[in-house]
């Protein structure tokens, strides 16, 4: 099992998980031949190769999403989060949860841009269904749904697949947002956003009646995008089936003009919702993160990005795109 270590320094939870360097990489540079489909174990016929399936979702005995334990967690079990003092500064706690891989569809070479429309809807049902799952466990405070795309995010198996991590406290980058919704004047800071983007209507890149995707005004990153359902829910898992289908379809739409505007760009999808038991005010949404640029000493040393791209130039191009 892992162990969390809090930094003193800077408050935050550190999660030591040295079982997870034995773990396969093999994923293969852009530029190389793709990975081998016959050695992938997230390919249809090498079932075998990793536990066997919490979910499937697919028809005719045949899958088309599948959920199974990660065989290198970084987070497991069922103790209590129950921090230990170790000496004046040293503190830690069991890193129990859960950790879970998503594959998102049976082909080997395709992405979250390339799904069509019954799948997008099938991924999104089942992210839905495990945060409900996580939900259940009395370990688990919180959901974190991501997806690595490439070896720059990284991605460390080819085929198409993301984590779902329930993690046994509320992480910093989530409790810094509910304190953004909590000390915003305004009854929802991301209902209010997407009506302020509209208005100003040069950093949305697609918008229906269920989802709004746009280049945020605050973004930090080149072509860095915020996802957001029209409908104010602060949870993933209690949203309509409606909006869950408009906001995969909405990543995979945005996705795909990344890919046709950068070429096949390594990114982060990182899904927000709010903390299992919070009733507090948020509203779930998705970042898609493109990782064009590294980060180097001034932002690690200040958490101040440097952006080189305005959002208003990277909306126009994803529009034109
Ligand atoms: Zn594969
Ligand atoms: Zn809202
Ligand atoms: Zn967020």
């Amino acid at each position: 099992m892992s162990q969390l270590r809090r930094n003193p320094l800077s408050g935050r939870w550190v999660a030591i998980a040295a079982e997870r360097a034995a773990r396969p990489v093999d994923f293969a540079p852009r530029s190389d031949p793709p990975s081998d489909p016959d050695r992938c174990p997230f390919c249809p016929g090498h079932e075998e190769q990793t536990p066997p399936a919490l979910e499937t979702y697919g028809r005719d005995g045949s899958w088309l999403v599948r959920v199974v334990p990660n065989l290198y967690p970084a987070f497991d079990g069922s103790e209590a989060f129950e921090v230990e003092s170790v000496g004046p500064v040293f503190q830690q706690a069991p890193g129990a949860g859960i950790h879970e891989v998503l594959v998102f569809s049976p082909d080997h070479l395709a992405s979250w841009a390339d799904l069509d429309d019954r799948q997008t809807a099938l991924v999104i049902a089942a992210v839905r269904d495990r945060m409900e799952a996580h939900a259940e466990q009395d370990a688990v405070r919180y959901t974190q749904t991501i997806v690595n795309h490439g070896r720059e995010a990284g991605a460390s198996i080819e085929h198409p697949h993301g984590q779902l991590l329930g993690i046994p406290f509320v992480p910093d980058e989530l409790l810094a947002e509910m304190e953004g919704f909590a000390a915003s004047t305004e009854p929802c800071l991301l209902c209010t956003t997407v009506a302020e983007e509209e208005a100003a209507g040069h950093r949305v890149v697609l918008a229906d009646d269920r989802v709004v995707a746009l280049c945020p005004y605050w973004s930090a990153t080149p072509y860095e995008l915020l996802v957001v359902p029209r409908h104010h829910e602060p949870h993933l898992a209690e949203a309509a089936p409606v909006d869950l289908v408009a906001v995969s379809r909405a990543v995979r739409d945005v996705l795909g003009a990344l890919g046709r505007l950068v070429g096949d760009a390594a990114y982060n999808l990182v899904f927000h919702t709010a903390p299992h038991d919070s009733a507090d005010r948020f509203h779930w949404h998705v970042h898609v993160l493109p990782r064009l640029t590294s980060v180097a000493g001034f932002e690690a040393g200040t958490g101040v990005l440097i952006n080189i791209v305005a959002p208003e130039t990277a909306a126009a191009d994803l529009r034109r795109a």
